[in-house]
């Protein structure tokens, strides 16, 4: 917290929610957050192509540039995985821009949210001292009509997931109004309803691969804008209720599986007031490697 304000995003709500402590040691320890394949490969390979088209008309994109740059931020183990591969992303690519990019540059003004940020300022939390909230949210792409039936502004966004039992819930719970993380980016670029677009990847056994593309423009009622701004709020008063007292409860042992792996930190949870040092040992470390990097380029 700075100058009294407190800024938070809505991943940062989602960490706090899942365990207060594993919320504290990617947000007041500044670990790193060690994600899974599914969501570097939506950033590096779906993301990122994409929000390149909108903004800056990237027809072609460079793939190999952008394989080699998912390869090396994430490492090797990103190659394991179907349907995570290069075919799959430029399939994505190549079907959605041929589905609906024309049609958007025709009926939108864009606006690359990426380079601007998008803030909401909330209000002060008297019992706490006043402080303040700020909301961070940054749509992939923000879309202005121009058009009458699309007179207003919506943030978009692109979803990419797994194919199988628990994709039509996955993609019903995406596409509900109850969505918080889009339900935030609509409220931080005054919008009524936010655009989603899926991408439900299939593992590819040869051939062509198989993706199911969709995209669903979702309206917001004023209830359900008012709950988010209560909700996020309440959260905040929370983290900062943790922060006065320096305690961050662990959610454990029912957030230590969550999304069916081993929580990254149940080593550090185990060791007690002992984990100050580790932590600062592993950040001295860190630092090492990274000036080390640096000196090699
Ligand atoms: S190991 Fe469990 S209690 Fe510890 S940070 Fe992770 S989720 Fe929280």
């Amino acid at each position: 917290m700075e100058n009294n304000r407190i800024v938070i995003s809505h991943t940062q709500v989602e960490a706090f929610e899942r365990c207060h402590r594993y919320y504290s040691y990617l947000y007041r320890e500044h670990l790193a957050n060690d994600v899974g394949v599914p969501a570097k490969f939506s950033v590096g390979l779906i993301h990122r192509p994409l929000a390149a088209l909108y903004t800056s008309g990237k027809v072609a994109p460079d793939w190999t540039a952008l394989w080699d740059r998912y390869v090396a931020e994430n490492g090797l183990a990103v190659l394991s995985n179907e349907p995570y591969t290069l075919d799959v992303a430029k399939s994505a690519f190549e079907q959605y821009a041929e589905r609906y990019y024309a049609l958007d540059v025709e009926t939108f003004n864009i606006r690359p949210a990426e380079t601007m940020g998008f803030w909401r300022e909330m209000l002060a939390i008297p019992e706490l001292g006043g402080v303040e909230v700020l909301y961070l949210s940054k749509p992939d792409v923000v879309f202005l009509g121009r058009h009458d039936q699309y007179s207003k502004v919506i943030p978009v966004d692109f979803k990419s997931f797994r194919a199988g039992r628990n994709a039509s819930l996955k993609a019903k719970t995406l596409t509900s109004p109850l969505n918080r993380q889009l339900v935030g980016q609509a409220m931080a670029v005054g919008a009524e309803s936010f655009m989603v677009n899926l991408f439900c990847l299939d593992a590819a056994k040869g051939g062509k691969p198989k993706l199911d593309i969709s995209r669903h423009v979702v309206a917001l009622p004023p209830e359900i804008r008012a709950e988010w701004a209560q909700e996020t709020l309440q959260t905040a008063r929370a983290m900062l209720e943790c922060d006065r007292q320096q305690t961050w409860p662990k959610m454990a042992p029912s957030a230590c599986m969550a999304y069916g792996e081993l929580c990254q930190f149940w080593a550090l949870c185990h060791a007690g007031d002992k984990r100050h040092d580790i932590i600062a040992d592993l950040l001295k470390s860190n630092r090492k490697e990274e000036s080390r990097h640096a000196d090699e380029k």
